[in-house]
């Protein structure tokens, strides 16, 4: 199986992640864990070059192609093979994140889903976690504080991080069997149960 991990900035990803993996692992579950952008050194070089700061002129279309590229990397040298040997593939991240950042958070539209079908020759995760959080709230927890007044630069940012949002609901409502939308608002154990109770349904079915 193929599962994969998307939220927005603050929702409580890296944390889940974490449990997520020490559950498979008790589950005996022969796992496979990775990343994008990155997961292989190719596609590690060219998370790097994403994320310089020497080249703030990199354009929206630009920074699309490479974390296309940097997928394309990885589904053929790492996920496809690791899926044919019968493994789980975990990643914390995947094509919805395209979808969401780059189609709607930077407005690039249809392009990215056109272009990222040939980056991953359309290999589709079985099940999707999506760690549901109002980027409101998710930048109030970042920020760990609370009737904070936003400056100009972080308005900025939250209206950005408003159109990501709105990219990850148009994915939760068009495709609901594949994407597990869950309300990450709630304890750290509270949002596992139910990450649990999905990577429960798919495994055992
Ligand atoms: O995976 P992580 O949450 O650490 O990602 C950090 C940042 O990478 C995200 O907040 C987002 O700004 C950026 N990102 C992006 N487009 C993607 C994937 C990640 O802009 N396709």
């Amino acid at each position: 199986y193929f599962i994969t991990i998307e939220g927005s900035d603050g929702s409580g990803k890296s944390t889940q992640l974490k449990k997520i993996i020490s559950y498979l692992e008790k589950k005996q579950v022969d796992l496979v864990v990775t990343r994008e952008p990155g997961g292989t050194d190719v596609a590690e070089a060219i998370r790097e070059l994403i994320l310089d700061p020497a080249y703030p002129q990199m354009t929206a279309k630009t920074e699309m192609l490479l974390y296309a590229a940097a997928r394309a990397q990885h589904v053929e040298e790492k996920v496809l093979p690791a899926l044919q040997a019968g493994k789980v593939v975990l990643s914390d991240r995947y094509v919805d994140s395209s979808i969401a950042y780059q189609a709607y958070g930077r407005g690039l539209g249809d392009m990215v889903a056109q272009v990222n079908a040939i980056a991953t020759g359309g290999l589709v995760p079985d099940l999707t976690v999506f760690l549901d959080l109002p980027p409101a709230v998710g930048m109030a927890r970042k920020q760990q504080e609370e009737n904070h007044e936003l400056d100009r630069l972080e308005q900025e940012k939250l209206e950005f991080h408003q159109k990501v949002y709105e990219g990850y609901d148009a994915l939760c409502k068009k495709e609901p069997e594949r994407i597990c939308r869950i309300d990450a608002s709630g304890t750290i154990e509270e949002v596992f149960g139910q990450i649990k109770a999905a990577l429960d349904e798919l495994l055992d079915r």
